[in-house]
């Protein structure tokens, strides 16, 4: 039988879950159009335009990861031979360009140093008038954040293009604001700074941009036009209706979600936000006291996702390998040109606190003799 263990998740993600998440798991479990889980639902979608700032009407967990969150993205918005421009300054910008193109989409990709944020200008300067274009706000590959903002401003003040953005490791931990930015298509996953295990992608769609979906998509699960009609507002589906069988719901990950957000609104986002800013902070000054190296350009990094440079002559390897076995914490490598040489460790969630910074801290300097 395989051993339980519990381990400190102090990677990019999945991070350990709030303990209010936990236990919505273990709730009755109900139908999933059962009058009491539509409610649950209901409050659910509300909790997350809250979390998005949003007020979207179509703001909904769909039932699969992160990636998944991306599919649909593009999906549900890309014609064939469409322009869309993405701005890539690491691993997910990469995997954008790729779902992007199975689309049909003609993709022109702007392509950043890692460990730099996107530059609006030279995101606006790749395409005279393009569909879409797409970023990433919490580049979780470098431990970059991109000013989304400024990249709103720039693109709608430019053209009429989609601005579709991926928030899976932004939501919960950094400011956050659908809305205001002009985010027309947001996706994110649950396992990152909601503190919620992985299973969810929340998403969020405008008005604009539903209007401009693509009436039937190549994908049936991720048809936003038929999710609307499970999922909806106010015990009506997105079109009035009652609502109808679409797909079974993970019933007990909603369950999850639901009260993974509550805990994280009671807490209040700005306290939220300064929580993990807090942890971020602590931990980069701790670094860089052992004598390390941040990765991520100064000014851009993540306060829930610091990417270190590996030592020279140390086997980056065998420390995530030391640090797993004699303290049960999890790090992780770099990724792509930098798998063996930067390490990244979140601070995500539950896990932005004093004391996994204390934890972290004294584990890395006891396994490099510091
Ligand atoms: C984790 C992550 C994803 C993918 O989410 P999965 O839940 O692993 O499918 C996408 N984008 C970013 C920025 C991520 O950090």
């Amino acid at each position: 039988m395989t051993t339980i263990v519990r381990r400190h998740l102090f990677g990019p993600g999945p991070t350990n879950p709030y303990p209010e998440a936990t236990e919505g798991l273990a709730r009755p479990l109900l139908g999933h159009l059962d009058p009491v889980f539509i409610d649950l639902m209901d409050e659910t979608c509300e909790r997350l335009r809250a979390v998005w700032d949003t007020r979207n009407a179509r703001t909904l967990p769909l039932s699969a990861t992160g990636s998944a969150g991306m599919e649909a993205a593009f999906v549900n918005t890309v014609r064939p031979g469409d322009v869309v421009v993405v701005a890539v300054n690491g691993l997910f910008g990469r995997r954008m360009c790729e779902v992007a193109a199975r689309c049909g989409a003609e993709v022109v990709p702007v392509e950043h140093a890692w460990g730099s944020p996107v530059d609006p200008e030279r995101v606006l300067a790749a395409h005279s008038n393009p569909s879409i274009v797409a970023a990433v706000h919490a580049e979780t590959s470098t431990g970059v954040c991109s000013d989304i903002a400024e990249l709103g401003d720039a693109v709608h003040g430019a053209s009429d293009a989609l601005l579709l953005v991926d928030a899976v490791t932004s939501i919960g931990g950094v400011e956050l604001r659908a809305d205001d930015w002009g985010i027309d298509v947001g996706y994110a996953g649950t396992q990152k700074c909601l503190g919620v295990a992985p299973g969810l992608a929340p998403f969020t769609i405008s008005d604009r941009a539903f209007e401009r979906r693509v009436e039937r998509p190549r994908s049936w699960y991720l048809d936003l036009g038929l999710l609307g009609g499970y999922v909806g507002e106010a015990g009506t589906n997105a079109s009035g209706g009652a609502r109808t069988y679409h797909h079974t719901a993970p019933v007990a990950m909603v369950s999850s979600l639901h009260d993974g957000l509550g805990r994280i609104l009671d807490e209040g986002l700005d306290n939220v936000w300064a929580r993990h800013a807090e942890a971020g902070e602590a931990l980069r000054n701790g670094l860089e006291g052992l004598g390390l190296e941040l990765f991520a350009e100064k000014g851009y990094r993540l306060p829930n996702l610091t990417t270190v440079k590996v030592p020279d002559g140390v086997d980056s390897a065998a420390v995530r390998r030391k640090l797993l076995e004699r303290y049960d914490i999890e790090i992780g490598a770099g990724v792509g040109d930098y798998a063996a040489s930067v390490w990244r460790i979140g601070l995500m969630g539950p896990n932005a606190s004093p004391d996994a910074v204390a934890l972290i801290l004294s584990a890395l300097a006891e396994t490099l003799g510091r």
